[in-house]
């Protein structure tokens, strides 16, 4: 940590640390960027080079870098109480004000208890842990299976990787958990069926009740999707596959998970995705907004249908065996109280709303000038710029070429941090972003496609 050290830091970065998703010989040669300081929406290196976070972090630091607010909480907690445990004999004051936070927030969506993890992929295991008990305290213990989409990502621990819809998150670590299945998403740029986003949503809606009558409904837990899927590469569905997910759950008496880990707390433009669709989930899986990425939180949140379960004699134990050493953490729960009146006090879902579309509208023309951006799509502020070879055949770029790569290097050369996956530019800034913000971005992005033609 010493600024003095860089060229150490630069040195050891790989030397003793494991990076997430990438190939450790590739880190040798591509050195990312040791991020040190954050204020608002900006970053700084250890070099001095300040940045526009086009990220978020990670899709996260949603009330932005710096807030005093969460700063406080959790200096003012740490000092009071640094931990104390849920489990059998005791309980702490801001696992229980957060949990009554959250269902205030989530009212609407008729959540009513929380269950606390550390962050995305504990909010997912927690989802499946509970689908699964849920069936056996209401006598239908073969209700055990899961359903999710192609392109899903729901966290690398066994239960959510195994529902995901992507095998290269997958396949150096299977055999995966058995009992679970994926089905087509409604991908309006690439899919075999149809142009129509309507038409392609009820053949989506099909397919999905064709595998839920082939595995048989009685042996179906939950089914699992992101209200806008991430990590899969930013996919918007159309307006009426969500109400179609929630009348599909209704008719097979399948439970319906929303994995808001990226969409909750107003990254899509409404507070929860699922709001955002008018639709209300059984369980919601909530983690980086829920404290802005300051510290590590994730929160699974069910309705009365799913808590009541706990509730009754059942002959089966309804004994909640699930949690961990720092569920419902005081420091991660007195951050996340304040995180999430920064985002309802400032409205922050409504900045993502308006911001978002406007940074659409812009990205939109980009792609009007520069034959390689194929599509570009997005709800709120989280968006993706896809990258061609081709407009006519959409041919993508693929993991080996180098011209997206090309693309967001020459994007933080000048002072905007984005970052790809594979072909796809992904936008995720905090939601305190401006429209000046996004007018710096996409003159940035402008002037990195006429530096890379294609
Ligand atoms: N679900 C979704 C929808 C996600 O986007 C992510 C992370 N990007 C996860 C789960 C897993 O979260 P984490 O990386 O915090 O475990």
């Amino acid at each position: 940590m010493n600024s003095n050290n860089n060229a150490w830091l630069k040195e050891h970065n790989t030397v003793h640390l494991m990076h997430p998703m990438q190939d450790p010989k590739a880190l040798h040669e591509n050195r990312p960027l040791i991020i040190q300081s954050g204020k608002g929406v900006h970053i700084t290196d250890i070099d001095g080079r300040r940045f526009i976070d086009c990220q978020g972090g990670l899709w996260c630091v949603n009330a932005g870098y710096g807030r005093r607010e969460i700063i406080d909480a959790v200096t003012r907690q740490m000092e009071e109480l640094a931990y104390y445990s849920l489990f059998p004999g005791s309980t702490n004051a801001p696992a229980i004000a957060l949990s009554q936070k959250l269902t205030e927030v989530a009212a609407e969506e008729g959540m009513v208890k929380a269950s606390f993890g550390l962050g995305g992929s504990d909010a997912v295991e927690s989802a499946l842990k509970i689908a699964r008990q849920y069936w056996k305290l209401e006598g239908q213990p073969d209700k055990v299976k899961f359903i999710s989409l192609y392109n899903g990502y729901h966290g690398l621990n066994f239960g959510g990787m195994s529902a995901c819809g992507g095998n290269a998150w997958k396949s150096s670590y299977e055999p995966l958990m058995p009992g679970f299945f994926q089905v087509e998403s409604p991908h309006l740029y690439r899919n075999p069926f149809t142009n129509d986003p309507e038409e392609l949503a009820e053949i989506c809606a099909q397919i999905l009740e064709r595998q839920i009558e082939m595995q048989a409904p009685g042996t179906i837990a939950a089914l699992i999707a992101e209200p806008v899927q991430g990590a899969g590469g930013v996919i918007v569905p159309p307006a009426s596959y969500w109400p179609r997910l929630r009348q599909i759950c209704d008719k097979y008496d399948i439970l319906l998970i929303a994995d808001e880990v990226i969409t909750g707390l107003g990254r899509s433009g409404s507070l929860f995705g699922s709001r955002g669709w008018g639709v209300k989930p059984d369980i919601m899986c909530l983690a980086k907004g829920i404290s802005s990425g300051y510290v590590p939180l994730s929160a699974t949140l069910v309705n009365s249908r799913v808590a009541q379960a706990w509730e009754r004699d059942a002959g089966f134990t309804s004994v909640y065996m699930h949690g961990y050493t720092y569920s419902g953490h005081p420091v991660s729960c007195a951050a996340a109280l304040a995180a999430i009146d920064i985002v309802l006090d400032e409205n922050l879902a409504e900045n993502a709303r308006v911001v978002g579309d406007y940074f659409l509208q812009k990205l939109l023309t980009l792609k009007e000038k520069h034959r390689a951006i194929g599509d570009v799509r997005g709800k709120g502020l989280m968006l993706a710029v896809e990258l061609v070879k081709d407009r006519a055949t959409k041919e993508p770029f693929g993991p080996a070429d180098a011209y997206p790569l090309a693309i967001s290097e020459a994007c933080v050369s000048n002072g905007v941090m984005i970052r790809t996956i594979v072909n796809k530019l992904i936008i995720s800034p905090p939601l305190t972003f401006t429209k000046e913000h996004v007018d710096e971005v996409v003159e940035v992005l402008d002037r990195a496609f006429v530096a890379n033609p294609w």
